[in-house]
């Protein structure tokens, strides 16, 4: 039976009409109903208070209830309510303008709804644009093993995580998967930094083998998020710039997770210095998880291709919510905040001086590995440090169960790959205090230390 406080379904068992995300049905799980959010933390129906230790999903960036965004949206939706991006709409005009100036680099953009839809639009406009420029036979698209890029088909199809795809499958034609960057497991051993550039050039041997006549474009997280925080050392990045120029293979930088200050930088990529994505796409932290919004920033010689007069010569994409005027609105905000309030030097810092206590946990058993740059970090859960065989599900939702009793969030990459769903997740908003990261770092040490 549902039983309801105040008109609201108290925390309780699962049997709401609401589908929840990714997840198994258990009639007897205490599911969190959440209420109300100040900065990094959440109320839940039953009076519980959460510190959220991944933004909800990676996205609430700048924390709960910031008036000047909120005021933003209202403001916008009293001025013009909505429309088409067929149009123009000033806060569109705006933050594109602005988008293309963080990017360093001249890029126009198409707005959307979310990442997946920012990713199938980056890879429309790979295809097309290949077509047009007397390349045809170029569509395909490679992805690494790990890496998510969303769950709409062709999105889903770029994401090389199994256990996302069983029952879906097959996927749309025309996607490769390669080996990612994972030293922490790497089949060739050396440091990471050979290992890695040994998984750059199995991408290089990739398009010889299928030809680089027939690869429209490679697409990428600068640092693999939700597939277990996986982090390349930066000469892979570079070395992928290179191998996708020397094929005129189209360089998609997938910034939903890593964009807008989390890494410590505006954007991941930024990290690699002479790295210049052919089409950067966006989400998430674009407006903190305020309103919906997904974009593709495509740089301005692809663009060109797409202004050429000519039958079916234009981009045929269309998004009736995409670029909502206050969604748009919204996000100009947010850049204003992340500039104004120096975030990513905030993120850089106490990444390291807070965060970072968590690499203290390498001394136990079941500590792995500890992967991290700036406010994303990861924690592989192994059985034993020489066998490295990852710990296993009971155990993993022992470490989520004990935290969220204590007052915390964090996540896991489940559901991604086969025996390998072992990585703690934490990414918490960018703003957290001083005293949530210590509230962060204390909790789950001790859930780790008493495993
Ligand atoms: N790309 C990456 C790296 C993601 O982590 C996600 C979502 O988690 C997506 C794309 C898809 O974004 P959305 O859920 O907004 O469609």
């Amino acid at each position: 039976m549902r039983s309801k406080t105040k008109g609201i379904y108290a925390a309780g068992k699962d049997v709401s009409q609401l589908w929840n995300a990714m997840h198994r049905f258990n009639p007897d799980e205490q599911q969190i109903v959440a209420v109300s959010g100040e900065g990094s933390w959440f109320t839940d129906s039953a009076g519980n208070r959460y510190l959220d230790g991944v933004s909800g999903l990676w996205c609430l960036n700048l924390g709960h209830g910031r008036q000047e965004i909120i005021d933003a949206a209202a403001e916008q939706m009293k001025n013009l309510t909505y429309s088409p991006l067929t149009m123009n709409h000033p806060p569109a005009m705006k933050l594109a303008g602005k988008i293309s100036d963080l990017l360093g680099g001249d890029y126009q953009t198409f707005f959307s709804n979310s990442g997946s839809e920012a990713n199938e639009t980056a890879f429309k406009i790979a295809r097309q644009y290949h077509n047009q420029t007397g390349n045809p036979g170029k569509y395909k698209v490679i992805s690494r093993y790990r890496g998510y890029h969303g769950s709409t088909l062709g999105a889903l199809s770029a994401t090389a995580q199994a256990n996302r795809r069983v029952k879906y499958d097959p996927g749309v034609p025309g996607f490769l998967h390669v080996y990612p960057p994972y030293s922490y497991r790497s089949l060739f051993g050396g440091d990471p930094e050979a290992s890695d550039l040994k998984a750059a050039q199995l991408v290089e041997e990739m398009i010889n083998w299928e030809g680089g006549e027939t690869v429209a474009a490679f697409i990428m997280e600068p640092f693999i998020s939700g597939g277990g925080v996986i982090i390349p050392s930066i000469k892979y990045i570079q070395r992928i710039a290179e191998i996708c120029k020397k094929y005129n293979v189209l360089l998609i930088m997938d910034e939903v997770v890593s964009g807008y200050g989390r890494t410590g930088k505006m954007f991941g990529f930024l990290h690699a210095e002479g790295v210049q994505p052919d089409i950067v796409t966006m989400a998430k932290g674009l407006t903190s998880g305020y309103l919906p919004l997904g974009a593709t920033a495509v740089k301005s010689n692809i663009y060109s291709v797409f202004k050429e007069k000519g039958k079916d010569n234009h981009l045929r994409h269309i998004s009736t919510y995409g670029g909502h005027p206050a969604s748009c609105a919204v996000a100009l905000k947010n850049i204003e905040i992340i500039e104004r309030e120096n975030i990513m030097e905030r993120v850089s810092k106490l990444g390291e001086l807070k965060l970072g206590k968590l690499h203290q946990l390498i001394e136990c058993e079941n500590v792995g590995e500890v992967r991290q740059i700036g406010f994303l970090l990861g924690l592989e859960m192994v059985t034993d440090k020489e066998s490295k065989v990852p710990l296993n599900d009971i155990s993993m939702n022992e470490i989520i169960g004990a935290c969220k009793k204590k007052g915390l969030i964090v996540g896991r990459n489940g559901d991604t790959v086969p025996g390998y769903n072992n990585v703690i997740i934490v990414a918490p908003p960018l703003t957290s205090t001083e005293e949530d990261l210590d509230f962060l770092v204390d909790t789950l040490c001790s859930v780790i230390r008493n495993l």
